[in-house]
C-alpha cells in the first residue's frame, strides 16, 4: 500500500481521536461534543472553520494557489440508538449510544487528511471539509444543503466513503450507478366498524381487510413491476384489536419500500394507494394511506466513481479494486449530495473483524451490530486515499 509516510507518522494521535469519539457517541442532530471537537482540531491545523449547517455539521476549507476548482470530502459524524456489547478500553461510555456503522472513524480519517493537507498543501484549489450530522436516518446532508452548503462552498464534485465490512482491509468497492437504496416508508390505516365477534355482519372487519392488503401488495413486486427492476417491499408491522371476542374499528399496517430509481418507486406508490385503497372498498372498509420517500436512492455519477476507483488504484493496485460492486438495499443520505453535485460514495473495507481488540463482543463485526468496530488499520489508507482524491481531482 503507497501511504503518506507523513500520515504514518501522526496515525497514533488519529487513532486516539478515533478512539475517544467511539467512547462518546452521539445520537443524529446531538453532535455537540463532536462537531466541538472537529471544529478544535481543524482550527489547530489552521484550517478556516464554519459551524451551524444542518445544526451539528461543520465545513473546513482549505485553499491553496490560483485555481478556481473545488471538491468537496464529505464524513458523517453520527452514532445508533444501540447499547454496546464490546468491552474494551474504547467501548461507549453513554449507555445505549453507540458508533455502530464506523462513523467515528469516517471523521477520524477525514481529520487525518485535513491535517495532512492543511500541512502540506499539494493541490492547487479548495478542499471542502464536510462534517454532516444526522446519517442515520435524519437525513443530516439534505439539512447542510438546505442551509446553503454548495452555495457557500462551492464544490466541483463531491465524494463520500463508507467502511464495509463485507471487503477485506485494503480493498475498495466503487459502482458506476446506483449503489445504495432508496429507503421508504409506509403506513395504511384500513379503517373499519366494531362488533362482538360473534357477530361481524353487524360491523366490518378490519383485519380481515388487512390481511388482503398485505397480500396484494406483494402483487406489485411479484407481477406489476417490471422483473429486472430491483425492489423490495417489507410489511414489518401490522397491529390490530386487543380482545378475542372484539372485531377491532381499525387495523395498522407498515413497513419499508427500497428501490433503485424513482421511476420504481413512483410505480409501487401508485400501485400500493389503489390496492389498499380498492381492496377496503371492496369490503366497506376505507384505507388511508401514507408514503413517506425520506433517503433517495445513492447513485454515482459514473465518471466520478470511475475516476475515484483510478485513484484507490494507485494506493492499493488495481487488484484490490472492485468497480461494479453488488448495490445493496441498505440506504444513504449522502444520495442528496449526489444529487445535488457531481460524485460518487465507495466503500473502504473494514475486514472481518479480526482487527478487534480483545474484550470485544461475541456478535459479527457488522454495521449496525453491538459487537462492531472500526478497524483502525483504514485510519491511514482512507486518509491517504482522501488526500490523494483532492489532489488529482484539483489537478484536472
Ligand atoms: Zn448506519
Ligand atoms: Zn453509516
Amino acid at each position: 500500500m503507497n501511504l503518506i509516510d507523513r500520515i504514518t507518522q501522526f496515525q497514533s494521535e488519529i487513532q486516539q481521536i478515533r478512539r475517544d469519539f467511539h467512547a462518546h457517541p452521539e445520537l443524529r442532530f446531538e453532535e455537540r461534543r463532536t462537531s466541538d471537537l472537529v471544529a478544535k482540531y481543524l482550527t489547530q491545523w489552521g484550517i478556516e472553520v464554519h459551524r451551524g449547517l444542518g445544526g451539528t455539521g461543520v465545513v473546513g476549507v482549505i485553499r491553496n494557489g490560483t485555481s478556481g476548482r473545488s471538491v468537496g470530502l464529505r464524513a458523517d459524524m453520527d452514532a445508533l440508538p444501540i447499547q454496546e456489547a464490546n468491552r474494551f478500553a474504547h467501548a461507549s461510555t453513554y449507555a445505549g449510544k453507540m458508533h455502530a456503522c464506523g462513523h467515528d472513524g469516517h471523521t477520524a480519517m477525514l481529520l487525518g487528511a485535513a491535517k495532512y493537507l492543511a500541512e502540506a498543501k499539494p493541490f492547487d484549489g479548495t478542499v471542502n471539509l464536510i462534517f454532516q450530522p444526522a446519517e442515520e436516518g435524519g437525513a443530516g446532508a439534505q439539512k447542510m444543503i438546505d442551509d446553503g452548503l454548495f452555495d457557500r462552498f462551492p464544490c466541483d464534485a463531491v465524494f463520500g466513503m463508507h467502511n464495509w465490512p463485507g471487503l477485506r482491509v485494503g480493498q475498495f468497492g466503487f459502482a458506476p450507478g446506483p449503489m445504495m437504496a432508496s429507503g421508504n416508508l409506509f403506513e395504511i390505516t384500513v379503517r373499519g366498524k366494531g362488533a362482538h365477534a360473534a357477530m361481524p355482519h353487524q360491523g366490518v372487519d378490519p383485519v380481515f381487510v388487512a390481511v388482503q392488503v398485505v397480500q396484494g401488495l406483494q402483487g406489485i413486486i411479484t407481477r406489476s413491476k417490471q422483473p429486472i427492476d430491483a425492489a423490495v417491499l417489507s410489511v414489518t408491522i401490522i397491529r390490530a384489536g386487543d380482545a378475542t371476542n372484539v372485531v377491532p374499528d381499525d387495523a395498522f399496517i407498515s413497513g419499508t419500500v427500497r428501490t433503485f430509481e424513482d421511476r420504481v418507486t413512483d410505480h409501487i406508490e401508485e400501485r400500493m394507494r389503489r390496492i389498499a385503497e380498492l381492496t377496503a372498498e371492496a369490503h366497506e372498509a376505507q384505507a388511508e394511506v401514507k408514503f413517506v420517500r425520506y433517503y433517495p436512492p445513492t447513485v454515482n455519477h459514473a465518471e466520478q466513481s470511475s475516476f475515484a476507483a483510478d485513484v484507490a488504484e494507485e494506493i492499493v493496485g488495481a487488484a484490490n479494486i472492485v468497480r461494479s460492486v453488488e448495490p445493496t438495499m441498505g440506504s444513504e443520505d449522502f444520495s442528496f449530495m449526489l444529487r445535488a453535485r457531481p460524485g460518487a460514495y465507495f466503500w473502504i473495507g473494514n475486514g472481518d473483524g479480526a482487527h478487534r481488540t480483545s474484550g470485544h463482543g461475541l456478535g459479527p463485526c457488522q454495521l449496525h451490530n453491538p459487537s462492531f468496530d472500526f478497524n483502525d488499520e483504514l485510519l491511514p489508507l482512507g486518509a491517504t486515499y482522501w488526500v490523494r482524491l483532492a489532489e488529482r481531482y484539483l489537478a484536472r
